[in-house]
């Protein structure tokens, strides 16, 4: 068994349009000595109504991780590419797949911060999950050895409204919800869900179009489909290794979750009204949940039931769909990463990021490699 903590890494992006309009002010500072990130009191106005602060006293806070990664702009020495988090961050977690483990990196922030550029990017600059797809079929293809078989296997889906989705289907109408079941061999899983073999990178870029596609279009005047649903990727990846020396056949099978997170402001408020007020408020529930769920991780002492209940019974997983179905991912036999997506002039927002964050890195998971001989 291999124990460790939950990594965590942060990414802030550069000013959108709309920032730079304003005139907006980058109160991000990062360390690449110490890692150390800086969210800076807004000193002239409000960073939400862009007035003058007055009511509200802001301080500068500061925080360290596992790695910060300055996107803000592109002239800095120390700007971090997309290749830069792909191989300094990313890259790794291939190895542990690799090596038999199971890994998830999630990625955590409000609506705009650069979650989906992180995750899947754009065609021309390819984020964390199509970079992660391309090179397990360069290693598969590189290996010399004729011995060893592999099988891999993709899954795309949304949670959305607390329903289960499959992304690698054509949208019905009425939508198919997927239902989620547990066992004792498979753990946690979601019955039904299309697990589509894929021989090359090219098989996945095309499933990977097709997911998107799929997502949901409806949309609120403020937010897109993606700042409420939660998109989770997962690669399968089976190594059959057979020795003729001793004639043992080896079995690995280990997954990779990429998961994509509704907008963190999502587990505030919601302005909508109607059936979108009640799209918000349940997205609400597996945000929110996500944030007992790591409460209870990170400072397990402090969990309700403390010397008559284990912390594993305590802890809420079963709540919401999302926290249910990355139960293994947050708290038990994986290998997990977190990437807080951060704004560059979003106090408010920043700060509770930042914090959520922080939390997470008091998580331990323990992780053990996932090997079946079959003699
Ligand atoms: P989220 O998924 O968190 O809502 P997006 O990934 O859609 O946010 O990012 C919001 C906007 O900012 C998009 O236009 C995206 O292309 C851009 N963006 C985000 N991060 C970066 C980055 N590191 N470099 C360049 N553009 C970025
Ligand atoms: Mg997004």
């Amino acid at each position: 068994d291999d124990a460790g903590n939950v990594k965590v890494v942060v990414r802030v992006r550069g000013f959108v349009k709309r920032e730079r309009e304003r005139g907006a002010e980058c109160l991000i500072r990062m360390d690449p000595g110490t890692q150390t990130t800086t969210l800076l009191a807004p000193k002239d106005f409000d960073p939400v109504t862009g007035r003058p602060a007055t009511r509200k006293v802001y301080e500068d806070k500061e925080f360290t991780f596992d790695k910060s990664f300055w996107s803000h702009d592109e002239t800095d020495p120390h700007y971090a590419h997309q290749e830069d988090v792909y191989r300094s961050f990313g890259e790794e977690f291939l190895d542990h797949n690799f090596d038999g483990y199971h890994t998830c990196i999630f990625a955590y922030g409000q609506t705009g911060s650069g979650k989906s550029y992180t995750m899947m990017g754009t065609p021309e600059q390819p984020g964390l999950i199509p970079r992660t797809c391309e090179e397990l079929f360069e290693r598969i293809q590189q290996d010399p050895s004729p011995n060893t078989n592999y099988h891999v296997h993709v899954s795309y889906f949304e949670v959305y409204n607390e329903h289960v989705r499959d992304l690698l289907v054509p949208r019905l109408t009425p939508p198919m919800y997927l239902k989620i079941r547990e066992s004792q061999t498979d753990g946690v899983y979601v019955q039904g869900l299309t697990e589509a073999e894929v021989k090359s990178y090219a098989d996945v870029e095309r499933l990977m179009k097709m997911g998107d596609m799929t997502r949901t279009t409806a949309s609120t005047k403020m937010n897109d489909t993606s700042s409420r649903s939660h998109a989770v990727f997962t690669i399968q990846l089976k190594q059959i290794q057979h020795s003729l020396l001793s004639d043992e056949t080896i079995e690995r099978c280990a997954r990779m979750r990429l998961v994509d997170l509704a907008g963190s402001e999502r587990a505030k408020s919601t302005e909508a009204t109607g059936q979108r007020l009640k799209e918000g408020g349940q997205i609400n529930k597996s945000l929110t949940t996500l944030g007992r769920v790591i409460a209870a991780l990170a400072d397990p002492r402090r969990a309700p039931g403390k010397g008559h209940r284990r912390v594993k019974d305590v802890v809420p997983y079963r709540d919401s769909v999302l926290t249910w179905l990355l139960k293994d991912s947050l708290g038990g036999n994986s290998k997990t990463a977190m990437v807080a997506c951060i704004s560059p002039s979003d106090y408010e927002e920043t700060l509770s990021t930042l914090r959520y964050a922080d939390q997470a890195k008091r998580i331990r998971t323990r992780a053990s490699v996932n090997q079946d001989c079959l003699s």
